[in-house]
């Protein structure tokens, strides 16, 4: 009997992600380097790259996240798993080491999910995904908690949370509720700003009534 071992397609999927511009690896708090693969608790895509979308002036990003399955036969619920990742990634993918049938093609269609033929170390995209609206909040939980990608509070840019300068600092809000910003180490430096946790932001003086 053939036993199912999809892990062994993760790098391959990985790889092909890699050559369609997608990052694809991280850093953790002691900076060694990890795969985006099988990443996070709640939510978790087997593979997943993220790529910047936007132009000169905007920092629009994609996340593609795949769900690979080892088989003979492309099943509903794999389509539909892949699916789910569509709370957090704009592209959603089934990757299966097979050639799809029409029917599965069909349903995977309808779904807006891609599908990628494995073929020894080839990844081939066959059907190509639709856009998916992605869950703001979700996206960014997936982001910081399992890439450990953060945004830049002043320039919007996406940066590896625990890489090279990356500072964090807390504020209150207006609710009373604490909040965690992330700055670049250029606007760091742009801004010469030495924030710290401890730092409180002074009120402007009140200027006086003019007489
Ligand atoms: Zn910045």
């Amino acid at each position: 009997m053939l036993v199912k071992n999809e892990e062994r397609f993760y790098p391959i999927v990985l790889e092909y992600l890699k050559t369609c511009g997608y990052l694809t690896e991280g850093y953790s708090e002691s900076e060694p380097k990890f795969h985006f693969i099988r990443l996070g608790k709640r939510v978790q895509a087997d593979v997943a790259g993220i790529k910047d979308v936007g132009n000169l002036y905007s920092n629009e990003i994609e996340i593609a996240a795949v769900e690979v399955k080892d088989g003979m036969h492309c099943k509903v619920r794999y389509i539909e798993q892949a699916l789910g990742y569509s709370t957090f990634a704009h592209k959603c993918y089934l990757a299966m080491p097979i050639h799809f049938t029409e029917d599965d093609k069909n349903y995977a269609r309808h779904m807006g999910v891609g599908l990628l033929e494995i073929n020894g170390k080839k990844v081939s995209e066959i059907l190509s995904p639709e856009l998916k609206d992605v869950n703001e909040t979700i996206m960014i939980y997936f982001l910081r908690r399992s890439l450990n990608l953060v945004k830049c509070v002043i320039c919007g840019s996406i940066i590896h949370r625990f890489r090279s300068g990356t500072k964090s600092f807390h504020r209150k809000n207006v609710f009373e509720k604490r909040k965690t910003l992330f700055v670049c180490p250029d606007c760091y430096r742009t801004f010469n700003m030495p924030v710290t946790d401890s730092e409180e932001i002074k009120p402007p003086e009140v200027r006086k009534e003019a007489q």
